[in-house]
């Protein structure tokens, strides 16, 4: 047995070792994901504990009891690195027992991350924008200083700022007086952006390096030249919208900023988003920083109403995964450092989101119904908000003995997830945890060989 990754010291500490019964039953753990690795080995991973080791012959897993006689050695292991539990064991429960003391432990002192919302407008008008019925409006001069305000009395250590609209760009100076009033303060910051892309110029990049610490920026391409140009819609567009972009995403990656792009696929564009791949790819496969994702699109009110089922989302989503990752525009995902204690900034103390006229929220994806819970001069009037962000929803069938449980925290309200995993959603998770398992085991042969 090979030891391929060390377990998380916080969950290691919070568990300890596993006491061995020498005649108590015992199964493999519902946290456990073995996949063949190595000339005919296995690759176990304990999804718990973030242990990953490889045994030489997996046959042994599937007879725990004759593995105590002929490999008592790793059958001691298994055991005490929670590999393997007693059959009575409530893994679950478990699970949640850890969740909460490492929550506990993990929690930052004051707001660490804050979503601005620079302006509800945008240059835009893409069919499927679930902010149509906002008001268009720009944050102010005098709101961007009392969001720095804000942000100065209620900010802990490192903070990070993310960009947000509407098109973030369509009212760029109070990103510099929000900025320049932190930098004036000390106060350590870095920021991202979800952007169109449209409005970056020579003068954005060199504001965005020299003042705005921005580190990376999302922008949505939708499909090559003709389908992006009409599903974007700009208004007053000079020229082709979508050159503009892709020369603007050079821009930002020579300056040393990340790009991701974020493909919206539904049943109309999946097709052209394969030519996209291409064109991408030949592009920007030699920047480092460039990477690309496929998310399907849905009307906004809630996951489970798509423009198109599901399942047959789901085959053209895959298809164009598998194609990200061919072209080597999909960043490999590594595996997590620990267990996950919440879904999104909406269930963190440490994160809130300001809009454009200094209202708080939750979550960034804002609608005309969406109840602020107070605002930056007020600070919180409604708990119960922030508590109904918390929520979560029942497990279903497909979650007892799910592998994923200690990385899924799900929310009763988030417009963008499921209650549980539809089955195509679940193979899909645990396909990408295993090609994370496979990535991590091929990092460490390098290692292991340099
Ligand atoms: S929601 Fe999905 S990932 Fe989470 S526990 Fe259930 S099946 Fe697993
Ligand atoms: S849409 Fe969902 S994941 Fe995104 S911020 Fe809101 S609650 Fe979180």
């Amino acid at each position: 047995m090979k030891l391929i990754r060390d377990a998380s010291e916080i969950i290691a500490k919070t568990l300890g070792e596993q006491a061995v019964g020498q005649d108590e039953a015992v199964r493999l753990a519902s946290w456990c994901v073995a996949v063949p690795a190595g000339d005919g080995g296995v690759l176990l991973l304990n999804n718990f504990t973030k242990e990953l080791i490889l045994i030489d012959d997996g046959d042994g897993l599937s007879g725990l009891h004759d593995l105590k006689e002929t490999d008592s050695e790793l059958f001691c292991y298994l055991s005490r690195h929670w590999f393997t539990v007693p059959v009575a064991l409530d893994d679950k429960n478990l699970v949640d027992e850890v969740r909460s003391v490492v929550s506990c432990m993990n929690k930052p002192e004051g707001i660490v991350g804050y979503t601005i919302l620079t302006t509800t407008d945008c240059n835009a008008r893409c069919f499927y924008c679930y902010e149509q019925g906002l008001e268009r409006v720009n944050m102010s001069r005098q709101t961007a200083l009392d969001t720095a305000e804000f942000i100065k009395k209620t900010a802990g250590k490192k903070i990070k700022l993310h960009w947000f609209g509407g098109e973030p760009l369509f009212n760029s100076s109070v990103i510099d007086i929000i900025t320049d009033e932190l930098k004036k303060s000390g106060i350590e910051y870095h920021s991202t952006m979800t952007s169109n892309g449209y409005l970056v110029t020579d003068s954005v990049v060199k504001r965005a390096v020299e003042s705005w610490n921005l580190k990376g920026v999302q922008i949505t391409l939708d499909g090559t030249e003709e389908i992006y140009n009409r599903r974007k819609a700009y208004i007053n567009p000079k020229g082709s919208a979508f050159q503009r972009v892709l020369d603007n995403i050079e821009k930002l990656l020579q300056a040393g900023i990340s790009v991701s792009v974020r493909m919206n696929l539904d049943m109309d564009n999946a097709d052209d988003l394969h030519k996209l791949c291409d064109l991408l790819a030949d592009r920007f496969s030699s920047y480092e920083k460039f990477g690309a994702y496929a998310h399907y699109i849905f009307d906004g009110k809630t996951a489970d109403s798509l423009y198109y089922t599901l399942d047959e989302t789901y085959i053209e989503l895959e298809k164009l995964r598998s194609y990200l990752r061919e072209k080597g525009l999909a960043r490999r995902g590594k595996l997590g450092n620990t267990i996950k204690t919440s879904h999104c900034m909406a269930d963190k103390d440490s994160s809130v989101v300001i809009s454009e006229t200094g209202k708080l929220y939750k979550c960034q994806h804002i609608t005309p119904t969406t109840e602020s819970f107070g605002t930056i001069y007020t600070g919180v009037e409604n708990p119960d908000i922030i508590e109904n962000w918390r929520k979560r929803p029942e497990d279903g069938e497909i979650c007892e003995n799910c592998p994923l449980y200690a990385d899924c925290v799900r929310l009763s309200s988030c417009p963008d997830d499921f209650a549980f995993c539809p089955q195509v959603i679940y193979d899909e998770k645990l396909e990408k945890l295993k090609s994370t398992m496979l990535y991590t085991y091929e990092e460490y042969l390098k290692t292991e060989h340099s």
